[in-house]
């Protein structure tokens, strides 16, 4: 899918907001540069005309012999040096704030597609259309926004300098102006019509282009060198790598070709109307009409001003074609927010705890509910098992219990209060949750950890409080720096955990929070040894409330309520006892399950 080319009103709203960007990135650099592009576009013209005083003024000196007109010779040469030696200066200063406004702007721009990201929903995250937007932005936000308002100051530059060389030209015959645009026109059409096609081009193949990454991590990354090393199918993702490289190089080779050639004849085209213009320039200068200095100034007037001309095409055709990846920046700024920072902090019912009161939740594009009129209570201080297949809707249900994903119909409940309606901090501080998967973040042991509050400050006695309920007490104290040990290899002195360590400390995460009440743990302990699990699994609630979700059934054997879940919907649910002796579908499990873990 290609987005749209902008109509001129939305374009010309997406150059203003660009603009704006810039002001706001820095006032001072935006001004000084404005100023100098007003400077630098006056001088050629100027400068021009004071070639024409030179070649005059020499005329004269050699009709008069005269020292005074000699003198007057002399000073405008020093004068036309003089501008052109301000003019080489002023472009230097020019080019250096330029790069300057270009780190910035490239900072701004990245740093509200990173604040714009941040402030998205899940399920905007999740939404592939939406992933694809933030990579075009991404890629682009250091140089599109850049390029569209250094082209926008060069097509004001190339603009005021071409009304300076109109007004000398005018003064001779307009026609020379008319001479002047028709010559840059092949040229502009031809760009315009390419712009556009380039990047519907480029916009169009980002799938490819995607896939090309991807298999270039499968063939450089970590994580998939054991698999790829065993396996041995090395050779054959480079040979898929090569045959895509080709098949987008041989695209993009006829794309340069076909422009290239293009450019080529309208260029002829262009030169061929210059010619003209000097031929008759020469023409009325030999039969007298005018002076020997004009003759100089208004070849050199001809000269400049289709130089504007195809400059102020060129910029002009840039600032579409990057209007366009622009228009996809804006897009993703006006993608719908969700403000969780206000909210209640407190329902009405305090003792009611979770409730899911049928709550069904489809994926985009899915028929069928991942979970579809799933209803259950979970009082303070009690045990919710849940079970069921890989894609039944365990995860799902996660997202949901956490307020992550709101629900198509149904509602999730937390002391009676919808959880829609709760300041995202204050159900940070009710829930403790363990995902799945979990993240391993490669930053401290002790950032880890202090992600589960926020990776605010935190006290050591609440760290070594969490770690001990996560079980990664004796692993924190053999890290070469404890706490402060970086959890990765790629770094100096860092360190790699095992997958089960991992899991450990995604616990101690989860359990961080002491304020929270209600604890949420996706396959705990799926990476843990049974020696680990069995201590976790026997420990006592506190107060607390626990959903904890496992495929080994008899870690579920002690909760006070078990849900079995099969293709979104909730087929059973009671107590362990009750269900074995409903022989319905969780028996079977556990039967199945039952011999290496029965007690003895
Ligand atoms: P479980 O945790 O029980 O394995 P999930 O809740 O992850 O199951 O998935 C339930 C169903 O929803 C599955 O059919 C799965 O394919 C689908 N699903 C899960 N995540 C997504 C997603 N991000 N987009 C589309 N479908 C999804």
């Amino acid at each position: 899918m290609t987005p749209p080319v902008p109509g001129f009103a939305e374009a010309a709203g997406h150059a203003w907001r660009t603009l704006g960007l810039t002001w706001s990135a820095s006032r001072g650099l935006t001004i000084l540069i404005a100023a100098l592009t007003v400077f630098v576009a006056l001088l050629p013209a100027l400068a021009l005309y004071l070639s024409k005083l030179v070649m005059d003024g020499v005329v004269t000196a050699m009709d008069s012999a005269s020292p005074a007109d000699r003198d007057l010779a002399q000073l405008w040469v020093a004068a036309e040096a003089a501008t052109l030696a301000v003019l080489l200066a002023a472009r230097r200063l020019l080019t250096f704030y330029k790069t300057r406004l270009h780190a910035e702007l490239g900072f701004a721009v990245t740093s509200l597609i990173l604040r714009k990201s941040a402030a998205l929903s899940l399920a905007q995250v999740e939404d592939a259309a939406v992933q694809q937007q933030f990579l075009l932005a991404r890629q682009y936000a250091a140089s599109r926004p850049y390029n569209l308002v250094n082209r926008l100051f060069d097509a004001a530059q190339q603009g005021l300098t071409l009304a300076s060389v109109a007004a000398l030209l005018a003064g001779f015959s307009p026609w020379l102006f008319l001479l002047v645009v028709a010559g840059g026109l092949p040229l502009f059409i031809g760009n315009l019509h390419f712009a556009g096609t380039a990047y519907r081009f480029y916009t169009g193949r980002s799938p490819q282009m995607r896939e090309r990454s991807y298999l270039e991590s499968l063939v450089t990354t970590e994580a998939a060198a054991r698999e790829r090393l065993h396996f041995g199918f090395g050779d054959e993702l480079l040979r898929r790598y090569g045959e895509l490289f080709h098949s987008l190089h041989a695209d993009d080779s006829a794309l340069h070709a076909r422009q290239a050639w293009i450019a080529s004849a309208l260029g002829v085209l262009s030169s061929a109307v210059f010619l003209g213009g000097k031929v008759w320039i020469v023409w009325v200068t030999i039969g007298g009409a005018i002076s020997l200095g004009q003759m100089v100034m208004l070849v050199g007037l001809l000269k400049q001003g289709q130089a504007n001309v195809s400059s102020l095409m060129a910029a002009f055709n840039g600032v579409v074609e990057d209007l366009l990846y622009v228009a996809n920046l804006f897009a993703v700024m006006e993608l719908p927010e969700e403000d969780r920072s206000s909210g209640a902090t407190a329902g009405p019912d305090p003792e009611d705890g979770l409730r899911f009161d049928k709550v069904s939740y489809s994926y985009p594009g899915r028929k069928r509910p991942a979970l579809d009129a799933v209803s259950f209570h979970l009082p303070h201080g009690s045990r919710l098992g849940i079970v069921g297949a890989n894609g039944s809707g365990k995860t799902t249900l996660v997202k949901l219990a956490t307020g992550l994903y709101a629900p198509d119909s149904g509602r999730v409940t937390l002391d009676g209060l919808d959880l829609r309606d709760w300041q995202r901090a204050a159900l940070s501080r009710r829930l403790g949750v363990m995902f799945q998967p979990y993240m391993n973040y490669k930053l401290t042991a002790r950032d880890n950890i202090a992600a589960g509050r926020g990776l605010a400050e935190t006290d050591a006695a609440s760290l070594a409080r969490a770690a001990r309920l996560g079980l990664a007490e004796e692993l924190i104290a053999e890290l070469p720096s404890g706490l402060d040990t970086r959890l990765s290899r790629h770094f100096l002195d860092g360190h790699d955990l095992s997958g089960g360590q991992w899991q450990r400390l995604a616990m101690a995460r989860a359990y961080l929070n002491d304020e929270a009440d209600i604890l949420i743990l996706d396959e705990p302990t799926a990476a843990m040894d049974p020696a680990a699990e069995a201590e976790f699994m026997q420990r006592p609630l506190d107060g607390k409330s626990v959903i904890l979700i496992s495929h080994r059934l008899s870690n579920l054997r002690h909760a006070d309520q078990i849900i079995v879940l099969d293709k979104g919907k909730r087929i059973e649910m009671g107590s362990h006892d009750t269900l074995i002796a409903q022989g319905g579908l969780y028996a079977d499990l556990f039967e199945s399950q039952a011999d290496p873990y029965r007690e003895g």
